[in-house]
């Protein structure tokens, strides 16, 4: 990139908006996954039409654009590896620009933070159910870029169920809509399907509409306690089986249990093969009671030692405890954590964790595993002592291993994360060449020239 090129770009947005120096170069070089991509030029637009100008300029100078929410992502997907523009969408491009009541739908910018959406609509009476547990800080546009998730999967869906149309700017220049306001739209392609999780490398997303709904009123959490892994995952998918939906079905292995319990002395059950927590909601009493009773009755049917209900939201914050902070609490077992986010279906997971435990042996490395079980999706985490070239080799081994594993049953290789950079070189492991040609084409039929977010999914 040019002295002239940078100049011509600080035309588009302002001088104020157009950077390279080196404390901007260094405050976007990097993402949640801690690798550093230097860009030559950070970009703050302030609108759709600037998006459009600076894309079209790039496309015609061959000049790289890598979008980024609040860079928060775990695959290096914002991380500019070619160079070239990183196009900061936070700063500006970050208003809810409608709560429709009557169809209750918001239409918001890219930037907006999804608590943000959450609490507007709340206000109203109204709910936005994905809930990333990056939800204080990652952005729409990097949640639908990914197709994040988050606790209450299990019942309500993920980003994609809720996304009614896009505004989009193509690598062109040229400005498309893709879907409507409407529930039901079957005319052309699913043009927004197809931008859904395609992590920024075949347009800008600059509005979205988002499908709300009514806030249940009631809510209730309960923790199973389980004496094996085996256990708790057959549980799991027999309550998911058995008339209820759950908003969240989350575990804990006993190594997680063991890792919080060390750091936060809460009077976990250290001895425990894993716990279960979970939550129920509705608008009506015995609904609350119905469902809570019937998970109590799956969990004890599949071997439960112990099933604590929590009567108050200091309690449920007591039951929840622990999944929010297995991630930090398991640095005890390695400095560098290997974390992946295989998914499959329900019924494979004990079969999964019974894999991963003979992987885990087979390498000599330790991994812990939580998560959303309630959808299928495992954190896998291989925990290694960063500084230890024959271990990090070993616990990539066991991460290939796992992704293998998880192909095998019929999963895929990311239930949130994305591919990125990271999972880049397993795709083929995955996808079959026909499959991955065609994704190749999608890519050129959008970005024929290769500006956008280049060096991403193996594309
Ligand atoms: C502690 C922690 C917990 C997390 N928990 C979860 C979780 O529970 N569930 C989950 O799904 N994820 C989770 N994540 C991952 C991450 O927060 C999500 O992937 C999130 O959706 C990324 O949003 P972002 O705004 O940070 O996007 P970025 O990281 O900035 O970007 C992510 C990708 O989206 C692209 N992109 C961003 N904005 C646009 C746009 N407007 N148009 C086109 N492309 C765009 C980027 O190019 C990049 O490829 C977690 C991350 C952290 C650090």
């Amino acid at each position: 990139m040019t002295t002239q090129n940078f100049e011509d770009l600080a035309q588009i947005v302002g001088k104020e908006d157009c950077f390279n120096d080196k404390a901007h170069l260094s405050a976007y070089c990097y993402d949640a996954t801690k690798e550093r991509k230097y860009p030559e030029c950070v970009i703050f637009p302030h609108n759709e039409e600037e998006v459009s100008k600076i894309l079209k300029y790039c496309n015609t100078h061959k000049i790289p654009v890598i979008p980024r929410g609040a860079g928060s992502g775990f695959t290096g997907g914002a991380l500019a590896v070619n160079g070239g523009v990183v196009l900061a969408l936070e700063k500006h491009m970050n208003q809810i620009l409608e709560i429709d009541m009557e169809n209750m739908v918001a239409r918001v910018q890219p930037g907006v933070v999804n608590m943000q959406l959450q609490k507007a609509v709340e206000a109203v009476g109204l709910f936005y159910p994905p809930d990333p547990a990056s939800e204080h800080y990652s952005t729409l546009g990097g949640n639908v870029s990914e197709n994040a998730g988050g606790m209450r999967a299990a019942k309500y869906g993920i980003t994609k169920d809720f996304v009614m149309a896009l505004r989009a700017v193509l690598p062109n220049g040229e400005i498309i809509r893709a879907g409507k306001k409407t529930i039901k739209d079957v005319a052309g392609y699913n043009i927004a399907g197809i931008l859904i999780a395609s992590e920024g490398t075949l347009a800008v997303i600059t509005e979205i509409t988002l499908k709300l709904l009514s806030k249940p009123k009631l809510s209730q959490s309960a923790m199973g306690i389980f004496p094996s892994i085996q256990s708790a995952m057959n549980a799991v998918y027999k309550t998911m089986s058995s008339g209820v939906t759950p908003v969240a079905m989350e575990f804990l292995d006993n190594l997680s249990i063991r890792a919080v319990e060390e750091k936060f002395k809460k009077g976990l059950p250290k001895d425990a093969g894993a716990i279960l927590i979970t939550e129920v909601d509705g608008n009506l009493q015995e609904e609350i009671d119905y469902q809570i009773s019937k998970i109590e009755e799956k969990f004890y049917e599949n071997g439960a030692n112990n099933f604590i209900k929590a009567n108050s939201k200091e309690e449920a914050q007591d039951l929840w405890f622990a999944r929010k902070n297995a991630s930090p609490s398991i640095t005890i077992y390695g400095s560098k954590k290997l974390n992946e986010d295989i998914t499959v279906p329900r019924s494979k997971l004990p079969e999964l964790l019974e894999r991963i435990n003979e992987v885990s042996k087979k390498y000599g490395v330790v991994i812990p595993c939580f998560g959303h079980t309630g959808d299928g999706n495992v954190h896998t985490n291989v925990m290694v002592d960063g500084s230890n070239e024959e271990e990090l080799k070993k616990g990539h081994a066991a991460i290939k291993e796992i992704f293998e594993i998880t192909v095998e049953l019929g999963g895929t290789l990311s239930g949130e994360h994305g591919i990125g950079l990271s999972k880049a070189p397993f795709m083929e492991l995955a996808f079959s060449k026909e499959e991955m040609d065609l994704f190749r084409s999608i890519k050129k039929a959008f970005d024929p020239n290769n500006i956008l977010n280049p060096g991403k999914m193996n594309l």
